[in-house]
C-alpha cells in the first residue's frame, strides 16, 4: 500500500453526470491518469471501487454520497 499515488477526492454539490455502465445519476466522477473521465452511478461506483481508484488521478464525489472506496 502507498499513499503517493492516491488520487485526490473532491465533494461537489450536485453532479449532473450519467454513469457511463447504466445510465443512472451518477454520484462519482473519476478523472484518468490516461486523460478523459468517467461517471459512475452509487452502485457501479461501489462495485469497480478498486479499479477506480488504480486508474484516478481525481476523483469527484456528490455530497452525501459514502463512497465504498474512501
Ligand atoms: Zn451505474
Amino acid at each position: 500500500m502507498t499513499t503517493l499515488l492516491s488520487p485526490e477526492i473532491d465533494t461537489i454539490g450536485e453532479m449532473t453526470e450519467r454513469c457511463d455502465r447504466c445510465g443512472a445519476a451518477a454520484k462519482l466522477e473519476v478523472v484518468l491518469t490516461s486523460g478523459g473521465d468517467l461517471a459512475f452511478c452509487g452502485h457501479h461506483a461501489n462495485r469497480h471501487r478498486a479499479d477506480i481508484t488504480r486508474v484516478a488521478s481525481r476523483i469527484r464525489l456528490e455530497d452525501g454520497f459514502d463512497w465504498a472506496g474512501r
